[in-house]
């Protein structure tokens, strides 16, 4: 059975502890690799090549910098399939997806940085002719990056490819559920000659190795993609250390479908479709993903009938077959967690149109953890499965009546990562934009990404922005100086 290993100073290595824990292919519900049970110790390894690959690294010329990144970028590209098929045995979703998706996302990530470093200026302020005041940018040291099992390669790489690009080295976490596919990244980055100690990579338990890269003082800088309270626990321990953080976590996005939308979509559009995507994309395991569908009265029943029969055509099936739209979802107590949301839903008054249940799949997955598209309806928008995260294949749709409305209920919840309008009418369209709690719009399309715009959420969904300059300028410490020139 396969072991995964940490990545410390360019080796592969076993944790200190010598323990390995298991890790499961979602879809069949069996053991089939073990991951390393990672400690303080293993992160203050990491830490220390960290350190000693930090000074040359940090004064290689960017573009140096961005030929190993590039490097990567073509190798990731070259192992597409490989990577693709370990990411859905690691995390469960459809093979299509990951090879669609996933992992040109990833060696997008690689790609994007490694050209963006090569731009990245700084700003001169002249005080007419007294003096001028020039800002340095330089990195910061090392780089503490904690992701999610969503997007395990796709959001792993989203956070290291900055860091490294700015010039800092990397300790690096990938979830414990999905942790594949950022080994296997361990040895293209050594075919490419990447310097040894500039990304390491330790795995384990989130309380474990993840909080003692939050505790560890020589990481200054940490960013963190998941859940909302593991976000508020890492600021509990990184913040009286006063360390740089950005923290990218939990949301309840709504969709807003205004009646004018129907008229297109009954001539060829594509709202349906695309809020079906936007619905149970990765079986509705996308922080991004729209789970409160509002929709205007008069077009309700609708698109309630269309939409609930596309749902129940969604074939969920074994992710390695090419027809599954849906895979299996990632552990099995995440399994149960969304079934017991179904349950609450219904405790609340909620209807179940379609779904509701653990699918059985059947053949080689007949002990996978499936859950069947779930659509819901005849729920306030105040109630526990309308304000809580879910982050599974389960949406409810709900009647409304005026744009205030929707507005007020939209932005009723802790969280403000993603919202999704749907409207012909463009000036009710940049208004509602304008007005939302929400880091990220989209207007009649969703998860349409340019790498450089600034990516992040509002209130509880997220602290500080990802993507493009605001990558670099978080990996990156300003200082200003100031001379006087008589
Ligand atoms: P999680 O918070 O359980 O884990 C995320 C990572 O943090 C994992 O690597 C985990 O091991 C680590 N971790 C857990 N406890 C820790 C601790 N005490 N200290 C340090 N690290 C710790 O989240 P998850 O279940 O892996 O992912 C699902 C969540 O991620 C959802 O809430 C989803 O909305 C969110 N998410 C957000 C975004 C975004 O961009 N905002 C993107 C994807 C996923």
């Amino acid at each position: 059975m396969q072991r995964v290993q940490n990545y410390i100073n360019g080796e592969l290595v076993g944790p200190v502890s010598g323990q390995y824990f298991d890790n499961v292919n979602p879809a069949i519900g069996e053991v089939y690799s073990h991951v390393p049970d990672s400690d303080e110790r293993d992160v203050a390894a990491a830490v220390e090549a960290a350190r000693k690959a930090f000074p040359a690294w940090s004064v290689t010329p960017s573009e140096e910098r961005s030929r190993y990144m590039i490097r990567i970028a073509e190798l990731i590209d070259r192992d597409r399939d490989k990577l693709a098929l370990a990411e859905s045995i690691d995390n469960g979703k459809p093979v299509a997806l990951a090879r669609s998706v996933d992992i040109p996302r990833a060696s997008r990530n690689f790609r994007f940085f490694a050209t963006a470093i090569m731009h990245f200026s700084s700003e001169s302020h002249p005080m007419e002719d007294t003096a001028i005041n020039y800002t340095l940018r330089n990195p910061i040291g090392i780089a503490g990056c904690i992701s999610p099992w969503n997007l395990p390669l796709y959001l792993f790489t989203w956070k290291i490819a900055p860091a490294m690009a700015a010039g800092n080295c990397v300790v690096g976490k990938p979830s414990e559920l999905t942790p594949m596919t950022a080994y296997m990244l361990c040895e293209l980055c050594t075919e490419a000659g990447l310097p040894p100690g500039v990304l390491n990579i330790v795995h384990g338990y989130g309380d474990k190795a993840g909080a003692a890269i939050a505790a560890n003082p020589g990481i200054p800088v940490i960013t963190f993609t998941g859940g909302t309270r593991t976000g508020g626990e890492i600021a509990k321990t990184a913040a009286p250390m006063f360390k740089k953080l950005s923290l990218e976590m939990g949301g309840k996005n709504p969709t807003i479908i205004f009646a004018d939308s129907i008229a297109k979509e009954r001539n060829n559009g594509d709202m349906m479709e695309t809020t079906l995507r936007s619905s149970f994309s990765n079986q509705g395991e996308i922080c991004l993903c729209g789970s409160r569908i509002f929709v205007e009265s008069p077009v309700y029943e609708e698109f309630k009938e269309e939409f609930v029969t596309r749902t129940r055509a969604l074939r969920v099936g074994d992710p390695l077959s090419e027809e599954s739209q849906l895979g299996a979802v990632v552990s099995k107590s995440h399994l149960e967690k969304i079934l017991s949301y179904i349950s609450l839903a219904k405790q609340e008054g909620g209807k179940i149109l379609c779904g509701g249940s653990q699918a059985d799949v059947g053949g080689r997955c007949k002990n996978g953890w499936f859950v069947r598209p779930t659509v819901i309806e005849g729920l306030p928008h105040d109630c526990r499965t309308n304000q809580e995260e879910i982050f599974g294949p389960v949406v409810t749709i709900m009647p409304f009546d005026t744009e205030d409305e929707v507005l007020s209920c939209a932005d009723s919840t802790q969280y403000g990562l993603a919202a999704i309008i749907w409207t012909e009418d463009l000036t009710r369209a940049h208004r509602v934009a304008n007005k939302i709690q929400s880091g990220i719009v989209w207007i009649n399309c969703w998860m349409l990404r340019d790498l450089r715009t600034p990516f992040g959420g509002m209130k509880n969904s997220g602290l500080g922005k990802e993507g493009g300059l605001e990558a670099l300028r978080f990996f990156t410490e300003p200082k200003n100086v100031c001379v006087k020139l008589s």
